[in-house]
C-alpha cells in the first residue's frame, strides 16, 4: 500500500519572501557524479519530490559537465504546473574546465544555465565556490555583474558559495547589504562538522537566508560510503564508516540520523539532499516527517557522536587562499 505523507514544512530564506522546504533537491547526483543516473531515474525523482513538497532544486553547470543543469530542466518541465510553485538555483563561476569570474564569463553563463534547465529565470544565482578566485574580483567585478542580471530578470536574487567559512564574512563585509541574499554553505552542518553554527548569529544579522547543503557529508554519513573523489582524510572516512556500521548493526540508518541532526536547527532555511532516485526522496521526506512526530533518535546520535569526536569538525582544503 502506497505510504502518504504529510507537506514538508516551509522555512522562510532570509529576507527573500521565498518559502523553501525544509529539505531542499540537491541535483548534483543528476550530473552522475557519485553514480551514473539514467534520465528516466532522473525525472522519476524529481517529480516525487515535488509530490512529496519539496519545492527547493539546486544545481549547477559544474555538475556533470552541464548535465545535472540538463537532467533537472527535464524534471522539472514533466511537472507540468507553474513556474511560481518551484525555487530553482544555479550558479556561476565554476564549470567542468575550470573557474572564471569574469563580469564577461558570468553574464554569457546564466543565458547557457537557463537554456538547458528550459527556464526564463532561476530563483538564486549563485557565485560558486568564491574561494577558488580572487575575493576582490568577487566583490568587484563578479558581483556587480550578477547585480546587472538581477536588474535584466534572469535571477531574482543572488547567493554565494563555497567550504571555507570566512569567505563568507569577507565578501558580507565589503558588499552593501542587501546586495547578497543568500549563503550555500556545505558539509559544516552535519553530525561530523557544525562549524557553522559558530557563523549563524553573523549571518543572521546580515539578513541574508542560510541553506545548508550535503547533511551527508557529500557521502561520508551514508551506507554506501563516499565517491572516490571525496577529499575527506582517510581518518574520516573510515571514522564515518564505523558511524555507519554502528548504525547498521543497531538496525538504525546512518543517513537518516544525518538528516535529522541538519534538519533540528530552524535557522537554517533549508538543509539540501544531493538524491538520484524516488527511494532517496522518499527516504530522506520519511526521515523529516518521522523528525516532526517523534523527535530524534538522541540514543543513537550520541553514540555515534562518540565514535565521531576524535574527527569532529575535521575538514579539508578547499580554494586558492587554503590549498
Ligand atoms: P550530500 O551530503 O547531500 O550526499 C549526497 C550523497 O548521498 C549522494 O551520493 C546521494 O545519492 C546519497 N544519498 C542521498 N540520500 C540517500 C539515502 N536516503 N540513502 C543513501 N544515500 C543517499 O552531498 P551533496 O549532494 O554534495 O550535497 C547536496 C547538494 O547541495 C548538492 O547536490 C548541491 O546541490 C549542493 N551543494 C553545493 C555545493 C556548493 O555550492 N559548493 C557544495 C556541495 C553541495
Amino acid at each position: 500500500m502506497a505510504v502518504s505523507y504529510p507537506k514538508l514544512p516551509l522555512r522562510e530564506l532570509g529576507n527573500t519572501g521565498l518559502k523553501t522546504s525544509s529539505v531542499g533537491f540537491g541535483a548534483s547526483p543528476l550530473g552522475s557524479v557519485f553514480s551514473p543516473v539514467s534520465e528516466e531515474d532522473a525525472v522519476a525523482a524529481v517529480r516525487e519530490a515535488f509530490r512529496l513538497g519539496i519545492n527547493f532544486f539546486d544545481t549547477s553547470p559544474y555538475y556533470g559537465r552541464n548535465l545535472s543543469e540538463k537532467m533537472l530542466g527535464k524534471g522539472l518541465k514533466a511537472l507540468g504546473v507553474p513556474r511560481s510553485e518551484y525555487i530553482v538555483s544555479t550558479k556561476c563561476g565554476r564549470y567542468g574546465e575550470g573557474f572564471d569570474f569574469s563580469a564577461e564569463r558570468v553574464t554569457r553563463s546564466i543565458d547557457e544555465s537557463l537554456a538547458r534547465l528550459q527556464l526564463d529565470y532561476v530563483d538564486i544565482l549563485h557565485c560558486h565556490d568564491i574561494e577558488f578566485g580572487s575575493l576582490d574580483q568577487i566583490v568587484n567585478e563578479t558581483i556587480p555583474a550578477l547585480q546587472k542580471l538581477k536588474e535584466a530578470g534572469k535571477t531574482r536574487f543572488l547567493g554565494i558559495t563555497g567550504l571555507p567559512l570566512e569567505i563568507f564574512t569577507y565578501v558580507l563585509d565589503r558588499v552593501p547589504p542587501g546586495t547578497i541574499d543568500v549563503i550555500l554553505s556545505y558539509c559544516h552542518y552535519s553530525i561530523n562538522d557544525s562549524t557553522l553554527l559558530d557563523l549563524l548569529p553573523y549571518l543572521k544579522s546580515k539578513g541574508v537566508g542560510i541553506i545548508s547543503a550535503s547533511p551527508l557529508a557529500m557521502g561520508l554519513l551514508t551506507d554506501q560510503g563516499p565517491p572516490e573523489w571525496h577529499p575527506a582524510s582517510p581518518e574520516l572516512k573510515s571514522a564515518c564508516q564505523a558511524a555507519a556500521d554502528h548504525c547498521r548493526k543497531k538496525g538504525r540508518n546512518i543517513t537518516k540520523l544525518a538528516i535529522q541532526y541538519s534538519l533540528v536547527n530552524k535557522d537554517i532555511s533549508t538543509v539540501l539532499v544531493g538524491m538520484n532516485s524516488v527511494r532517496q526522496v522518499e527516504e530522506n521526506v520519511a526521515a523529516a516527517e518521522e523528525l516532526a512526530t517523534f523527535g530524534r533518535d538522541e540514543e543513537t546520535l550520541s553514540e555515534v557522536e562518540a565514535i565521531l569526536n576524535p574527527v569532529k569538525n575535521q575538514t579539508w582544503p578547499s580554494g586558492i587562499q587554503n590549498s
